[in-house]
C-alpha cells in the first residue's frame, strides 16, 4: 500500500482580493502528498533547490512521505506567483519560475520502482512518461495537467493518456483538451483517448467523474469564505488516490467514496493559506468533514 508520486515542490506566491503572502510552500507534489499521507504513504519525486526551507521538509516527513526521491539542486526553487480575483475559480498566473526544474530528470530511487499506485502531478508530461517508464508494473495511474501542456506538449500528453487509467482535470482543460463545451461529452471524449475514469472538477461547484459505464455528480462542502483556493486540485487528487491505494481496489463505487474523500481534503486545503489547512487534521476531523459534504446531497 504505497504510491509514487511525482509533481512540483515549489515556493509559492498568493494574491487573493483580501490578502498576499509570499515565500508559500507548495507546488502539486505538497499539496497531493500531504492530503494522500492522511490515507497511504507517499513515495515523493520532485526537486527542490537550496533554499528551500527546512520546515518544508520537515513538515512532509512528519507526515510519514518518503523524501529519498526529493533531489536538492544547487540553485532556486521552482516558484510560481498567481492571485485569484472575488471568484475562486478565477486564477491569474502572473510568474512561473522554473529554476530547479528546468534541468530536471526524474530519477526514481530503487524501492519507488515497485510500487503499483502512481501519481503523475501537473508537470511536463515528458517528463511523466521517464517516471512511468521507471515504474516496474504501473497499476493504477493517476494523472493531472494542465493548459500549458495542452498547448505546448500535446504529443506527449496523449502517450501519457494511452497509460492512465483516471485522468483528474479541471473543466476548462477538459474542454479545450477535447474541443468539446459540454462536459460530459468532453469527459467521454477523454475516455476515447485512454482513461477509464475521467474526473473533471468544478472549482466551487464539485466534480463529476464518467466511465463507461455510469456517471457521478459530487457535491461540495458549503465553504463561505476562501482563504486560499491554490492546491485544492491537488489536494483532491491525493484524497482520491489515497483512499483508493488504502482500500486497494478501484471500482465505480470506491471511487465514489475517494471523490467525497478529495472533497473533503479540497475543503482543508482552501481554509488557510498555502498548506497549513492540510497539515493539521486527523482521522476524526477528516470524517466528520467527510459526513458533511455527504449531507449536502442526503434527500
Ligand atoms: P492547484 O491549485 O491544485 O492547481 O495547484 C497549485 C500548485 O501548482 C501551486 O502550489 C504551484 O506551485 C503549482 N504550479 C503552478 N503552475 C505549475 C506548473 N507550470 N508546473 C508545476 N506546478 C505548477
Amino acid at each position: 500500500m504505497s504510491i509514487v508520486a511525482v509533481g512540483s515542490v515549489a515556493l509559492d506566491s498568493v494574491e487573493t482580493p483580501y490578502a498576499k503572502e509570499d515565500g508559500l510552500i507548495g507546488g502539486s507534489a505538497t499539496y497531493f502528498s500531504l492530503a494522500a499521507s492522511y490515507f497511504t504513504k507517499v513515495h515523493l519525486v520532485a526537486v527542490v533547490g537550496t533554499d528551500f526551507p527546512a520546515e518544508g521538509r520537515e513538515e512532509l516527513a512528519s507526515h510519514g512521505i518518503d523524501l529519498e526521491g526529493l533531489e536538492v539542486v544547487d540553485g532556486k526553487t521552482f516558484s510560481w506567483r498567481g492571485r485569484y480575483g472575488r471568484n475562486p475559480n478565477h486564477r491569474r498566473t502572473l510568474e512561473t519560475q522554473l529554476n530547479v526544474f528546468e534541468r530536471f530528470r526524474p530519477r526514481l530511487p530503487e524501492r519507488y520502482r515497485k510500487c503499483s499506485v502512481v501519481f503523475l502531478g501537473n508537470i511536463d508530461p515528458a517528463l511523466q512518461l521517464e517516471v512511468l517508464s521507471q515504474v516496474e508494473s504501473p497499476e493504477m495511474v493517476f494523472c493531472d495537467t494542465m493548459n500549458l501542456w495542452i498547448e505546448t506538449k500535446r504529443p506527449e500528453l496523449d502517450r501519457v493518456l494511452t497509460k492512465t487509467t483516471v485522468l483528474l482535470i479541471n473543466d476548462d482543460e477538459a474542454r479545450q483538451l477535447t474541443g468539446s463545451l459540454n462536459i460530459w461529452r468532453a469527459a467521454r471524449e477523454i475516455l476515447m483517448a485512454g482513461p477509464q475514469y475521467a474526473i473533471i472538477k468544478k472549482g466551487q461547484h464539485g466534480a463529476i467523474m464518467v466511465s463507461k459505464e455510469s456517471c457521478f455528480v459530487a457535491c461540495v462542502f458549503p465553504m463561505e469564505e476562501v482563504v486560499d483556493p491554490t492546491g485544492a486540485g491537488d489536494a483532491f487528487a491525493g484524497g482520491v488516490a489515497g483512499y483508493i491505494d488504502r482500500v486497494g481496489r478501484l471500482d465505480d463505487r470506491t471511487l465514489r467514496a475517494a471523490i467525497v474523500r478529495g472533497t473533503a481534503l479540497a475543503s482543508f486545503a482552501i481554509e488557510e493559506f498555502g498548506i497549513d489547512g492540510l497539515c493539521a487534521l486527523n482521522d476524526q476531523i477528516l470524517e466528520n468533514r467527510v459526513e458533511a459534504v455527504l449531507e449536502v446531497a442526503r434527500i
